[in-house]
């Protein structure tokens, strides 16, 4: 039975891990150097990106300090870029001068490890929903490279005056028309610039196999770039694979 006094504490220890969530000491160690992927740091099992505003944890990850650098842990399990890079991505198109676009930015868990990799570059981070829109404002207060945008990615004439030519187009909808979504938005990458597609099959069609899908989605853009590299995330994020373009 549980008893007042139990009860005061459990409240306490949720409340001290909430706020570890956004302030978090971070943990010194001395083992995490640069990975094979410029900008993206290892302590050889996980990933990490140097954090450009230290001491502040976007969504409950690990903060760890070495010499005078502070590094965030980028869980593949929450990122489908950091699973991309697990799973063996052939490129990594972010530089630290790097404009992106980004479509489905959701709370901005992905978003702000690119903007600690490109932070000379610009995110142009569009969402749909309101209320993920609401927590990306946060985090864009705390990093001005990252430019939240309210849209639907469906109708690029709510945000083409405001965003340029970037170099990589990102993209995370989770919708039944993911593809064309993203073959509407290639008008923004500049020639020689990279596209990530993270293509959900079963938002596609549930009952399909996911790689007869991929398969199809690969074909479809072949017509309009080059594929560069499909990548199966699985098991970090179950049927769903990244596909990887260059624009001529
Ligand atoms: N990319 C995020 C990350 O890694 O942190 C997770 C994205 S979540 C899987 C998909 C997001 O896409 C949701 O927040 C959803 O509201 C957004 N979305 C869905 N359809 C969209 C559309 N047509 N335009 C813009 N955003 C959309």
């Amino acid at each position: 039975m549980w008893s007042a006094g139990d009860h005061s504490r459990r409240i306490r220890s949720t409340e001290r891990a909430k706020a570890h969530k956004l302030w978090s000491v971070p943990r010194v160690v001395s083992e995490i150097h640069r990975s094979d992927v410029p900008h993206v740091f290892t302590d050889t099992q996980r990933l990490y990106t140097r954090n450009a505003v230290p001491g502040v944890a976007v969504y409950g990850e690990r903060l760890v300090r070495q010499g005078n650098e502070e590094y965030r842990e980028w869980n593949p399990r929450r990122s489908k870029l950091a699973a991309f890079l697990k799973r063996g991505a052939a490129v990594f198109p972010f530089q630290a001068d790097t404009d992106v676009l980004y479509l489905g930015a959701a709370q901005g868990t992905t978003v702000s490890h690119v903007a600690d990799v490109c932070r000379e570059g610009t995110i142009y981070a569009v969402e749909i929903s309101r209320r993920a829109f609401q927590k990306l404002i946060d985090l864009s207060e705390r990093r001005p490279n990252v430019i939240p945008i309210l849209a639907d990615a469906r109708a690029t004439e709510g945000y083409e005056r405001l965003v340029g030519r970037v170099g990589v187009l990102y993209q995370d909808v989770a919708q039944r028309d993911q593809v064309s979504i993203f073959l509407e938005n290639l008008s923004f990458l500049r020639a020689g610039g990279f596209g990530l597609l993270c293509l959900k099959a079963r938002s596609v069609d549930v009952a399909a196999n996911p790689r007869v899908l991929y398969a199809e989605a690969r074909r479809t853009l072949a017509k309009s770039v080059t594929v560069v590299q499909v990548v199966e995330l699985d098991p970090y994020e179950r049927d769903h694979a990244a596909i990887l373009v260059e624009k001529a």
